[in-house]
């Protein structure tokens, strides 16, 4: 069937009295950005529902973007036809046709928003029920949770018909509650992390350390390919890679074994914490699942974070490696994850981190580092790049080689 328009319902959002309007905006804003291959398209937003009127882009392409998109509910591609009766009755014959099987029951849904319509609602209902009985004499009428609820609403600018109800990904439109760095390795639990932030408005910049020549160009290249499966969600996402390698060595040097793992991590979150402000950030988040390894017990993470007072969000804290695993697969970011490649934190791991430092102790061995000119140093030369989707990419790359 060839559809006229996308009838997008929000989620989450519509509870939310006067934010609502900047909800709204945002939300427009993201749907633009994640369609911007289909430059016909037009986005009107009104206070209760979302219309993207198609004009001849092929609605196949568009869905399976659009559920990508934070803060819809769902939404149902429609026909458009004149307000004219007899078109009406024969776009709802044809629409029951295609999925009309022989077993499903059905309905109808009328809605007159344009009163100056010559049928009621209820009329319409009946009408267009009438005229699908006619063609589909067996067919089974079912007001409670009908296989089949077709839906009609007489709109100023034509009648609308639709049967499709597909679910949108829920959540609240990224960037409604600000921006956060995203501590992001090439593991399994931060894409998961990040992705479970974007679901709740936070949008995400991607922090990644990365020590070469101990970790390898390919090793960085996954943080990066982990990004751009995070960005169809937004449409892009900042890629800020630090050059870790001094404090690393630093740290090999001057720091007993036992406590190498916690003051690196203290180090990291202290130039994500520099970088958050830089780029005027509100929160940290990071990948971090409780009791995993050494880093993250408890005590471990009392005294990594004792460096700041950003909030730190943990969004897979509380979950078990299968249930995040499970998310990382829905996402489609495990096969990349497991990838063998060493990152900054596997190459210098002890052979026994503390799981229980002492803050006095990790005070002291610190005293051994320049720690403002480390963080210095390392601020001076990260490097900001803007990470596209993947589908994005192989088409820019493939323009790229057409010129
Ligand atoms: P992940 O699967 O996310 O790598 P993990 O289970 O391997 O997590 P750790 O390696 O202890 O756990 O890392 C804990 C968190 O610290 C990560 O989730 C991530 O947020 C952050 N982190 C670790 N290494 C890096 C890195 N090289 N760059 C940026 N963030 C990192
Ligand atoms: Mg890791």
């Amino acid at each position: 069937m060839k559809y006229s328009e996308i009838m997008v319902r929000y989620g989450e959002l519509s509870t939310k009295g006067k934010n609502r309007r900047s909800f709204i905006m945002r939300l427009s804003s993201n749907v633009r950005q994640a369609l911007v291959d289909f430059p016909k398209l037009k986005i009107h937003a009104d206070r209760d529902r979302m219309h993207l009127v198609l004009n001849g882009e092929d609605s196949d392409l568009i869905i399976p973007k659009l559920q990508m998109v934070f803060g819809i509910q769902n939404f149902s591609p429609s026909v458009r036809v004149e307000k004219d009766i007899e078109q009406i009755k024969a776009c709802a014959q044809e629409m029951v046709s295609e999925i009309y099987t022989g077993n499903e029951s059905f309905k109808v849904t009328a809605k007159r928003s344009d009163h100056t319509f010559e049928q009621t609602s209820d009329e319409l209902n009946v009408t267009l029920g009438d005229a699908v009985i006619d063609h589909f004499p067996d067919i089974k009428v079912q007001m409670k949770k009908p296989d089949i609820n077709l839906r009609v609403e007489i709109r100023s600018n034509g009648a609308f018909l639709s049967y499709k109800t597909i679910p949108g990904a829920a959540g609240l439109p990224v960037g409604t509650s600000g921006k956060g760095m995203l501590m992001l390795s090439g593991g399994i639990d931060s894409p998961v992390a990040g992705f479970l932030a974007m679901k709740r408005g936070v949008e995400i910049e991607a922090v990644h350390f990365a020590s070469p020549p101990y970790t390898s160009e390919q090793a960085l290249q996954k943080a990066k390919d982990l990004t751009a499966k995070l960005a169809p969600y937004v449409g892009q996402i900042q890629f800020i890679e630090v050059p870790f390698t001094e404090v690393q060595e630093e740290i090999k040097n001057r720091v007993p074994q036992g406590y190498w793992m916690t003051i690196t991590r203290r180090m990291m979150l202290r130039l994500t914490d520099s970088i958050r402000q830089l780029r005027r950030g509100l929160v940290i988040l990071n990948g971090e699942s409780l009791g995993q390894v050494a880093s993250q017990t408890l005590q471990s993470m009392v005294a990594i974070n004792e460096v700041t007072n950003t909030p730190i969000i943990r969004p897979v804290a509380t979950m078990d490696k299968l249930e995040i695993i499970d998310i990382a697969q829905k996402i489609d970011t495990f096969d990349l994850s497991i990838q063998p490649f060493e990152d900054c934190c596997t190459i210098f791991a002890p052979p026994q981190p503390k799981t229980k430092p002492h803050l006095d102790k990790v005070q002291q061995y610190e005293e051994r580092l320049d720690i403002t000119g480390l963080i210095e140093r390392a601020l001076a030369n990260i490097k900001v790049e803007k990470i596209v989707p993947a589908s994005a990419q192989e088409q820019q790359d493939e323009f790229a080689e057409l010129l």
